[in-house]
């Protein structure tokens, strides 16, 4: 009796302990974000637990059941799903597939194990199928997938891809014995369309632009892809055979020249430079071509707009000088090895002296002469003409106050200013602190700048001209003639001279319509009250026909070549 009682509470603890692992099980299970199916094998009979009716809208109960399983995905999924639920037909004991539902599209990932356990007999075993919705898990995957080949602003390839497929264009090409076209195209001007219509606009033409080159590639021929900014590559296999550079450039100008309309419903119309590197010739690796294309563009954008270049060895050569040209120029500005020289101008009528210009001169440690059309476009671009620039102004001031102290004389100070230096918001008070430090007249200071200038930003430069100017420093444009020449703004700009560009005066005399245009230049400036310098003079017959039609000034080798500083002031001596 007492043993009864015993075993009856044991089996009741027993029981309750049970049901309370099973109650665990239970909620742990139903919490959980998988579906389980259980099937005890050797029974016909199905469990479904967790998420499944969540995930399915149905429970399954029995073998019947698999069919409305099946259901929920497409026709041709179902193999590789019967082939999962069942791994025992494999002698397996896993399985997995994954599938997208029909009618939401949602991915599912099943899963089959079978457990054997020493406790049941041989050829029975537990199935447990699991199922987990993976749409989220895809979804980053496909992005990742998406961003390891695409770029996101264009929408077609991205440089890495680009180079790999590139990559297999050139082995394919070696093995083929035929040549690969690479291809870089810089969109001109695109910082002016950023700064003016703003980056959203920017991007905007750069997807349509993207858009355009995705509709040009053809599979293993031509591949397109966007390098950074304004910069897409393309690679064209076997140029030479049913997909030509020449026709491809052809079609890329006119599709440019018809404008692209903007969400906004502004239409731009665009040009671009075009680099073509070929191999072999221009290089044997992805990373060489580009690298030649990229240099063949810089070229181009040295020469303007619009331009298409093809890479020759030149093209290098003259890259590799700049470079080294720019590293030298770097130690040049820290080691002071430039100096001045001065090239006198004279009145047409009284041959007397009107002034000097300031040329800059640099010597490289090798003792080479560096002229300046060489590396002050150097200078330009990489910010060194700022320091440069600086050195010219102040050490011609220097110069020119100990010439006017010893001589007794004034004569006009010409100093050639950069674009990049009167950007500067401190460029007045530069100048007028240098002026003030020399104790020079600001009357006998003269500014030469060219009309590049006044394209960027015609009012900043304005009012800092107007500022120099009610100080008494006068304004000189350069160059006159080679630029814009738009007759218009002249009568808006605050300038005293106009300087006639040497290449007028080179053709002026063998020229019929050059000796029109000078002339109605003269004619115009007169009427404007500008004064007149002809410069690059070398000849007795340019002489007496340019003061022959009213021009005051005469600058060149006729009457005198740049000197240095030395010689000038012999020349003073000589006029005193
Ligand atoms: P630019 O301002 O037009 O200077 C005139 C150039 O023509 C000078 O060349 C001068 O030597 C040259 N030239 C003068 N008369 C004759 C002539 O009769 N025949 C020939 N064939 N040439 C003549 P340079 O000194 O080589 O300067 C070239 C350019 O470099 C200058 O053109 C100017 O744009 C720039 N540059 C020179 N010095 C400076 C400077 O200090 N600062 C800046 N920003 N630019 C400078
Ligand atoms: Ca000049
Ligand atoms: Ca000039």
């Amino acid at each position: 009796m007492e043993e009864n009682k015993f075993q009856l509470d044991l089996l009741k603890a027993q029981n309750e302990k049970l049901s309370k692992t099973e109650r665990i099980y239970r909620i742990v299970c139903e919490s959980s974000e998988y579906g389980y199916v259980y099937q005890a094998i050797g029974s016909e009979e199905l469990l479904t637990f967790g998420s499944f009716e969540k995930m399915f809208g149905f429970s399954m109960t029995g073998q019947k059941d698999f069919e409305r399983l099946l259901d929920v995905f497409p026709e041709d999924c179902a193999s590789s799903i019967l082939d999962t639920l069942c791994p025992e037909k494999y002698n397996k004991t896993f399985a997995t597939c994954e599938c997208r539902s029909l009618a939401d599209h949602l991915w599912y990932r099943i899963t089959t194990r079978i457990e054997h356990s020493d406790e049941l007999p041989e050829f029975a075993y537990d199935k447990v199928i699991t199922f987990i919705d993976i749409t989220k898990e895809k979804a980053r995957n496909s992005d990742l997938l998406y961003m390891a080949y695409y770029d996101t602003t264009t929408g077609i390839y991205n440089r890495n891809y680009f180079v790999s497929l590139l990559t297999g264009f050139l082995s394919r090409a070696v093995a083929e014995k035929c040549k690969v076209s690479l291809l870089m195209i810089d969109i001109d001007d695109f910082k002016k369309i950023n700064d003016v219509q703003g980056i959203i606009i920017g991007d905007e033409l750069l997807e349509q632009v993207g858009f355009y080159l995705k509709g040009r590639m053809v599979e293993d021929k031509v591949i397109c892809c966007h390098i950074n900014n304004d910069i897409f590559c393309v690679a064209i296999y076997d140029p030479f055979g049913s997909y030509s550079v020449e026709s491809f450039c052809n079609d890329l100008r006119i599709r440019f020249s018809e404008s692209f309309c903007m969400s906004t419903g502004q239409e731009i119309s665009i040009t671009a430079c075009v680099g073509v590197a070929e191999f072999p010739e221009a290089g044997t690796s992805a990373l060489d071509l580009i690298n030649c294309a990229d240099i063949v563009v810089y070229d181009c954008k040295q020469h303007g707009k619009n331009i298409t270049r093809y890479f020759e060895a030149p093209i290098l050569d003259d890259f590799l000088k700049n470079v080294d040209i720019e590293n030298k120029l770097k130690d040049a500005v820290f080691t002071n090895s430039f100096m001045l020289y001065y090239q006198p101008q004279y009145h047409a009528v009284t041959r007397k002296l009107r002034g000097v210009e300031s040329l800059i001169r640099w010597r490289d440690e090798n003792g080479t002469m560096i002229p300046p059309s060489v590396f002050i476009p150097i200078a330009e671009k990489n910010g060194l003409i700022i320091s440069i620039g600086r050195f010219v102004v102040e050490e011609s001031l220097r110069q020119y106050k100990k010439w006017t102290d010893y001589y007794k004389m004034h004569f006009k100070l010409s100093i050639n200013i950069s674009a990049l230096q009167y950007k500067r918001d401190d460029f007045v008070d530069v100048i007028m602190s240098l002026i003030d430090k020399y104790q020079v007249e600001p009357s006998d200071v003269e500014l030469e700048i060219t009309e590049s200038i006044l394209i960027d930003d015609f009012d900043m430069v304005t009012s800092k001209l107007v500022s120099l100017r009610d100080r008494g420093v006068s304004i000189s444009l350069d160059d006159f003639g080679t630029g814009y020449s738009s007759l218009s703004y002249l009568k808006r700009f605050p300038i005293d001279t106009l300087k006639i560009d040497k290449s007028f005066i080179d053709t002026v005399l063998d020229d019929a319509s050059t000796r029109i245009i000078t002339e109605s230049i003269l004619n115009m400036s007169h009427a404007m009250g500008f004064e007149t310098i002809a410069e690059g003079v070398e000849n007795e017959r340019q002489f007496n026909y340019l003061s022959g039609v009213g021009c005051d000034v005469i600058q060149g080798f006729y009457l005198g070549k740049p000197l240095p500083a030395e010689k000038v002031d012999e020349l003073l001596s000589y006029i005193n």
